[in-house]
């Protein structure tokens, strides 16, 4: 079996390759041009413009895998703010034109071409209820949102049209791989250097957010079990737990042996986003039920174990 997967470079595209390796698939991965990057040893690398359809489909045409999981994209709702139209045309048009290219590979080969859209609970915006399923009406706040909201119709789209295409709407899942400009690293990192004296405070924005943080690794397997079951469907996955920013930086600080957090942490307005979800909670028991899937890791342990590892980096 050869899986095809973008965004390969990033947090989750090197867990996935590295589950589907293991597993014993062939991988080939998708990298930005001119974005370094570390992908797992053994990974077939194809560097390449998500955003143009044409390449997309004479390099899958190419590579004709079994499976195509799209993870590239502008990652950060933050980001998208600064760039809403390369967010629209990477993660919108980009996932449309992939769907596209392994609907082609397809018919031509005349066997299942699975695909997985990593898709994201920003699409639900400032939802109504918690916590939220695969039924909650798609209302986004924000470019990123909205980008993400198109792949996912997209991925019904294709479905009905006969592509054994799969959205998994993923919350926040994190591990020592997420860059500093997300909120938990940030904070991992950022109470890493307070604790050995290479800082002497944190800058964030909003610490009332809620979100449903899960163990990235976990989020990678989720992929590959919906790629390989035989019907195709969207599935919520999430840990079922929210917890605050707040909370966060509470615990990251304990794992260091600081009580006294607030006199480190700064609130600077800079930061705070011109529309933010309160609360982010997801009910993956679709995914529990159908694909077996759960998650492995609980929310003090990845903080605990970005800290170690922020500890550990910043001793080397
Ligand atoms: P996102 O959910 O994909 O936007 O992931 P982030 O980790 O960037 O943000 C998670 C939550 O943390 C959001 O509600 C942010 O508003 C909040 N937050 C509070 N302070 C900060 C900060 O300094 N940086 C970031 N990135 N987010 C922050």
């Amino acid at each position: 079996m050869r899986a095809f997967v973008t965004g390969v470079g990033g947090q989750d595209g090197s867990y996935l390759a590295e589950d589907l390796l293991a597993a014993g698939y062939e991988v080939d991965g998708l990298v930005a041009p001119g974005i370094p990057c570390s992908p797992p040893a053994g990974v077939r690398l194809h560097e390449g413009d998500l955003a143009d359809a044409d390449a997309m489909a004479a390099l899958l045409a190419d590579v004709a895998p079994d499976q195509v999981y799209n993870l590239a994209g502008v990652s950060s709702v933050a980001l998208s703010w600064e760039q809403p139209v390369l967010t629209a045309q990477v993660n919108a048009v980009g996932a449309i034109g992939l769907m596209e290219a392994a609907w082609r590979v397809q018919q031509a080969s005349r066997r299942r071409v699975a695909f997985v859209q990593a898709g994201s609970a920003e699409m639900f915006g400032e939802p109504a209820s918690a916590p939220q399923h695969e039924g909650t009406p798609i209302q986004p706040v924000n470019p990123y949102g909205v980008s993400k909201a198109f792949a996912h119709q997209a991925v019904a789209v294709y479905r009905a049209r006969g592509l054994a295409a799969s959205s998994l709407i993923l919350y926040n899942h994190e591990s020592p791989r997420r860059p500093t400009s997300f909120v938990t690293r940030k904070i991992t990192a950022g109470v890493a250097a307070i604790a050995q004296g290479r800082a002497t405070e944190l800058t964030l924005g909003n610490l009332d957010a809620r979100r449903d943080w899960g163990w990235a690794p976990d989020y990678a397997r989720a992929m590959r079990l919906a790629a390989e079951h035989p019907h195709p469907a969207d599935y919520v996955i999430a840990t079922g737990e929210s917890h605050s920013v707040r909370d966060l930086v509470r615990i990251a600080f304990a794992h260091v042996g600081i009580a006294d957090w607030e006199r480190y942490v700064r609130v600077d307005p800079t930061f705070i986003r011109p529309a933010d979800a309160t609360e982010l909670c997801g009910d993956s028991s679709a995914a529990r039920r159908v694909l077996g899937w759960a998650p492995s890791v609980t929310f003090e342990q990845v903080v605990e174990a970005m800290v170690t590892h922020d500890l550990d980096v910043g001793q080397a």
